[in-house]
């Protein structure tokens, strides 16, 4: 399997934990002298940028939220001056506030790189016709992959978002060996191709690059299926870079992400607290090249877990684990945060698939409760009393131990939990 920039993805820890300090130093001398919001905010805790000796002393710094993003609108953020920047991006801040982004030369340059390295892992490469179904626009979903794959060397087709009949044709025509769109794109292609009469396997489809919103194992095999494509997920955000944060290898353990660009952290969500490797958190960032809007310790709100064994494809960078979800998602019962998404993925584990389910969470006297709710389906549920009481208790325990708390688990008719239409919320808080 190819890797685009060997002596980098592949780097000893030990050579990449000093470049990583390397390029934070500087990164904090550089927003010191040049953000005023980092100014006032190192300032406000006696910090100076050298008094950054270790990695482990980032973790003394304040966060940077979206928030601290949409009030430092439009330019209070950029660490250049206007005339060294070459593009501007715009991202949604909270809530509903815009948040803008500024790129230098050299920010394209390392975009273009970065999104060359997780195309490459996906194993696309000049021979490859690479279909951007994203959104040219002020965000900068398309932005990342097409400069990426274009120093691959691969042809590129703009289409952009939307018309999705000529998507299909142009796939079918150009011969697109690559798609790039979101997981529910991808399903509203097949369903055209269908409409169409276009049979999938006709096409030349063999890699789908699929990210954007929260997606499953289970919808990865469905889009696998009805595609015949290899699907991998990447990950990026406008605000850190956009794209070529993170990306998939074949062996599909985990995105690698980039750390030689960006220093993670997970931690809790509720106390800011760094957590062991391989634990659920929300992700941190910290931007080590970036020049127009670099970021220290910015709290993605994605959850997520990293490990860092070496992959068996040969890359040293650590690896995320998919998105779970939002830190907005999390609720708190018993002063433990539940992942809802983690409860779906216990339930796929004991079931096979993942049933349609629904968290309650409620308060008798004092105590909170969970209650898990589960459709009933064909199969599924249906046996005799005794045996589905055990399997109640099972799926009881196994939630425990996934999520530390015993949830309460009930059965309920099959269709009054229906996620494909979203008219049930996926978590209703009775404490409310
Ligand atoms: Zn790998």
């Amino acid at each position: 399997m190819a890797i685009f920039d060997q002596e980098r993805e592949q780097m000893e820890r030990g050579e990449l934990a000093q470049l990583q300090l390397e390029r934070l130093q500087a990164t904090l001398t550089r927003v010191y002298k040049n953000v005023k919001f980092y100014k006032k905010k190192f300032d406000g805790i006696g910090f100076l940028p050298d008094d950054c000796q270790s990695v482990e002393d980032l973790k003394q710094l304040p966060f940077t939220t979206r928030h601290d993003l949409a009030v430092s609108y439009p330019y209070e953020m950029f660490a250049v001056p206007l005339r060294e920047v070459v593009r501007i991006h715009s991202s949604t801040g909270s809530p509903g506030a815009p948040i803008v982004l500024g790129y230098t030369a050299r920010d394209l340059r390392t975009w273009a790189h970065l999104a060359a390295r997780v195309l490459t892992a996906a194993g696309v490469d000049r021979d490859d016709v690479v279909q951007v179904t994203l959104s040219y626009g002020l965000l900068t979903g398309a932005f990342g992959f097409h400069p990426g794959a274009e120093l691959l060397g691969a042809s590129v087709s703009p289409t952009g978002t939307g018309a999705t009949a000529r998507q299909v044709k142009i796939m079918r025509d150009y011969h697109t060996t690559v798609l790039v769109s979101t997981p529910s794109y991808a399903r509203v292609l097949t369903g055209e191709m269908e409409e169409q009469g276009v049979d999938p396997k006709s096409l030349h489809l063999k890699v789908a690059l699929l990210a954007g919103e929260p997606w499953t194992e289970a919808q990865r095999r469905e889009i696998e299926y009805a595609l015949y494509v290899t699907a991998l997920d990447y990950y990026g955000l406008s605000e850190a870079l956009g794209p070529g944060v993170a990306g998939e290898c074949k062996n599909r353990q985990g995105m690698h992400l980039n750390e030689d660009h960006f220093f993670p952290e997970v931690v809790d969500p509720q106390s800011g607290l760094p957590l062991p490797p391989g634990e659920l958190g929300e992700l941190v960032l910290t931007t080590l090249t970036r020049e127009a809007t670099p970021l220290v310790r910015f709290r993605t709100g994605d959850l997520c877990a990293l490990v860092q064994e070496r992959c068996p494809c040969g890359r040293t960078l650590a690896r995320m684990s998919r998105i779970y979800g939002r830190t907005d998602d999390v609720i708190i019962v018993k002063g433990i945060n539940i992942f809802p998404s983690r409860v779906g993925q216990i339930l796929a584990r004991i079931q096979g698939e993942e049933p349609a389910d629904q968290l309650a969470v409620g308060r008798e006297g004092h105590l909170d409760y969970l209650e898990v709710r589960i459709a009933v389906r064909e199969g599924l549920f249906f046996d005799k009393m005794t045996r589905q009481r055990e399997l109640l208790q099972q799926i009881a325990h196994k939630l425990a131990q996934g999520i530390g708390v015993t949830p309460r688990v009930k059965l309920v008719e099959p269709g009054s939990i229906s996620r494909e239409k979203e008219t049930s919320p996926l978590v209703i808080d009775l404490r409310r």
